[in-house]
Parts: structure tokens; C-alpha cells; sequence
């Protein structure tokens, strides 16, 4: 069965999804997206969707930011996705991509004046980074975008030149990942992922005005630290040497889920190996987005 895409208000084959070449956002990067992951649970042969109405919450804030009318609610948008899943018949981890753009053939880069389209796609997602062994991260030469010129506290298509950039480097470089540092040359994050530090068993992580997204999973590993297993966390600034120091470290975002870092700039961490709060950390979290766990069951919403 060919997969089914939600372009302008309609269902339509994956295939049939096309815009212009003249589309505004593929020339300017105006536009706001969203990544959200289903997870298939095979026990209860269901798929959950998880977090679904905060990230539609973060679309529709950061729409805002470019001026984009998606003109639709937080209600509406998760009832599209649980549809568009449902036709697409996953049975198995899946990604799913909403999309808000300039949507308009105009020449300039401007937000006034322009029409608003909007797309939902799905695709099986296993892991985006390693979540078994462990990721060797390099810091970039190319400092993270800020607040002043483009907004990395939201999903601005434009902002991700700035981790393609950085991302490219890393690879070329033999690194699994980037670490970005601010213009002020503070930790701030991944090319795609929000980052924290493990230091005599308390959890540190970039605050907001570290030019990082105002991601997600940084929340809900918060939140699970904190209530689950009685972790201290910290958001403060972080320098580049603590990436050193720290006794552990690990990225996580929807994608990259829990991806413990066990290198950073050819300086192992905890012996090389996965740190054992990083562990736990991670086995609570694949227990939460797998809907295994009782007390978060609200955070996942069945699909079928
Ligand atoms: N930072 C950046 C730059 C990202 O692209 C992502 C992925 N959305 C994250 C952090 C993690 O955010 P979230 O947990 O909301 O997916």
C-alpha cells in the first residue's frame, strides 16, 4: 500500500504531495517543523504516539516567531496525525513530520503579505544516533545560531544550515555528532539534540538562553530524573572543558531518543563505555515512549 501524505487540508498518496519550485520556504527557509516519534508496542500490538500535543504546542508557538497561520488547533493537528498513522498502517517505531511554510511563489524574503501551507508526513524510524554503544562527539568550529538572528529555540527550517554545517564537519572529522558552543562560547547543544552533563551524580544541562531548542525529551528527562530517580537536576551555563570533566554525558531529543556519549574530542568518557546513571536514564525513557510505564501512559497516545 503506498503511503499517504496530509498536504493543504487533504489526504493524498506520499507521491502526490508536491509543491513548486517556487515555494518561498525552499528558497528563504521560512518555514516551522516538528519531529514526533510513534513507538510500536508488539505486547499490546498498539502504536503510541508520543508527547503528540506538546509538540503540536511548540508548532504552533514557534508559528508565531514567522508569522504562520496554520490555522488549525492543537486538537485538530493530532486528530490529522492519528489519521494519517492509521492509513499508513504502522506497525512498527515511526516519524512523523509536520511541516508549516511560506507557502507563496513571491521573491523576497518577508513573513507579511504570504499564504501558509501546511504538510504532515510519516515514515518507520529505527535510531537516528546509537542508543547500545555509545557516540564519539567532536565540538564545532561553528558556533550555534542566536536568539538575535535566528531563533534556535525553534524549529526554523533556515536555522538548520547551521547544524548541516556543523553536522558535515563532525562526520568528516570521524565524529558521530556535533556539539555546538554559543557565540559566547558556552556549551549549547547538539546539531539536532539537547545535551546533558552527568557530574557527582547530579544532571546538568544547558538553561534556555543557551541558544538551544526548547526541546522536548530535555523536559520529560527532567522530569523523569527528577521524580523517578531522585536526581538533581541543574540547567546553568556550561563551559566547554566540563565536557571533559563530567563523569558522564549523554544527547537526547526525539530523534536521537537517550544516545550516550562516550567520547568528546578524543577524550573518553567514563572509561569509553555508557555511564551507569546514563543507563538508567535511558531504560526508564524507552519504559515511557513504549508505554510501559503506568504512571506516564497519559504521555502516549494510542494510535489504533
Ligand atoms: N535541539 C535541536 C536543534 C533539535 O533539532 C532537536 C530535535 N527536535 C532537539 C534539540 C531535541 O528536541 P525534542 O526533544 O523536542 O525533539
Amino acid at each position: 500500500m503506498a503511503p499517504f501524505a496530509h498536504i493543504n487540508n487533504q489526504f493524498v498518496p506520499l507521491d502526490e504531495a508536491k509543491i513548486s519550485i517556487r515555494t518561498n520556504a525552499l528558497h528563504y527557509g521560512t518555514g516551522i517543523f516538528e519531529g514526533i516519534r510513534a513507538y510500536w508496542n508488539a505486547r499490546r500490538t498498539q502504536l503510541f504516539v508520543f508527547k503528540m500535543a506538546e509538540h503540536y504546542e511548540r508548532l504552533l508557538r514557534n508559528c508565531r516567531v514567522l508569522r504562520l497561520r496554520v490555522g488549525k488547533d492543537v486538537k485538530e493537528l493530532c486528530d490529522i496525525t492519528l489519521e494519517l498513522l492509521r492509513k499508513n498502517q504502522h506497525r512498527e517505531d515511526a516519524y512523523i513530520r509536520p511541516l508549516a511554510y511560506v507557502s507563496s511563489e513571491g521573491l523576497g524574503p518577508k513573513l507579511v503579505g504570504y499564504e501558509t501551507g501546511f504538510a504532515i508526513y510519516t515514515i518507520p524510524l529505527g535510531d537516528y544516533l546509537d542508543t547500545s554503544t555509545g557516540i564519539k562527539v567532536g565540538v564545532s568550529s561553528w558556533r550555534r545560531i542566536s536568539d538575535n538572528s535566528i531563533p534556535a529555540r525553534c524549529k526554523v527550517t533556515g536555522g538548520y544550515v547551521n547544524s548541516a554545517l556543523a553536522k558535515t564537519e563532525a562526520i568528516e572529522q570521524g565524529f558521530d555528532e556535533a556539539i555546538f558552543l554559543t557565540q559566547d562560547g558556552y556549551v549549547s547543544e547538539g546539531s539536532a539534540e539537547n545535551i546533558f552533563l552527568i557530574r557527582g551524580g547530579t544532571l546538568i544541562t544547558p538553561d534556555l538562553s543557551a541558544d538551544i531548542l526548547e526541546g522536548i525529551t530535555r523536559q520529560v528527562l527532567m522530569e523523569l530524573s527528577r521524580e523517578e530517580l531522585g536526581l538533581e537536576v541543574i540547567e546553568r551555563s556550561v563551559g566547554r572543558s566540563e565536557l571533559y570533566l563530567c563523569d558522564e554525558a549523554f544527547l537526547c531529543g526525539t530523534g536521537a531518543q537517550v544516545s550516550p556519549i562516550i567520547e568528546v574530542d578524543r577524550r573518553p568518557l567514563s572509561n569509553g563505555k555508557i555511564g551507569p546513571l546514563t543507563a538508567k536514564i535511558q531504560q526508564l525513557y524507552f519504559q515511557v515512549v513504549k508505554a510501559e510505564h503506568e504512571k506516564y501512559q497519559h504521555w502516549c497516545t494510542p494510535v489504533y
